[in-house]
């Protein structure tokens, strides 16, 4: 079985985009899980050197999104903390652009109690100074922070190494 990696983070931090650049598709090798929930994608990383599975914990649709107001209430919300509980590594995803919001905090605070190896990976940072977008998340307390660009690829190759270290 290969290693399990799950994108944690509130919705439209750009999971899904990073999803798709590490697994390199857009739709062809993002299945639903067989019976369980359609909302769980998973697919395998083949960018380094071992491959590595992938959950997005995203799939908010529709009249889902009020459920997910606060991050961590509501079906889907309970599917993400399944596939984080299950995974071997959690990559907390948070917006560049936005900065730390109060949802953040929220999901912090539970990935904190499930302890899981857990690596912040602040996205959209295109057009933005990495230094400056890794400073806004500093009081999370975060020894390991990649800024990155989900839909330019920037920083992918780096975070996958990190990752494959972490493995
Ligand atoms: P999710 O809800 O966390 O899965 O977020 P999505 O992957 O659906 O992305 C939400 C929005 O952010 C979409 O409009 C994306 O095009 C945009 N987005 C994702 N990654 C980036 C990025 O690296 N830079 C910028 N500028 N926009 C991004
Ligand atoms: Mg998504």
């Amino acid at each position: 079985m290969l290693p399990l990696v799950a994108l944690v983070g509130r919705p439209n931090v750009g999971k899904s985009t990073l999803f798709n650049a590490l697994t390199r598709t857009r739709d062809a090798l993002v299945h639903d899980e067989p019976g369980v929930t359609r909302d769980r994608h998973y697919g395998i990383c083949r960018l380094g050197p071992r491959p590595f599975a992938l959950v997005d914990t995203g799939g908010i649709a529709g009249e889902n999104v009020h459920l997910e107001a606060s991050g961590l209430a509501g079906p889907t919300a309970k599917q993400s903390r399944a596939a984080a509980s299950e995974a071997d590594l959690v990559l907390f995803v948070v917006d560049g652009r936005e900065g730390a919001s109060a949802l953040d905090d929220e999901i912090l605070r539970w990935l904190r109690k499930i302890d899981k190896p857990t690596y912040l990976v602040i996205n959209k940072t295109d057009g933005l100074d990495a230094r400056g977008a890794i400073a806004e998340f500093s009081r999370y307390g975060f020894a390991d922070a990649l800024a990155v660009s989900s839909a330019h690829r920037h920083g992918i190759d780096e975070l996958v190494d990190e990752v494959l270290e972490k493995l």
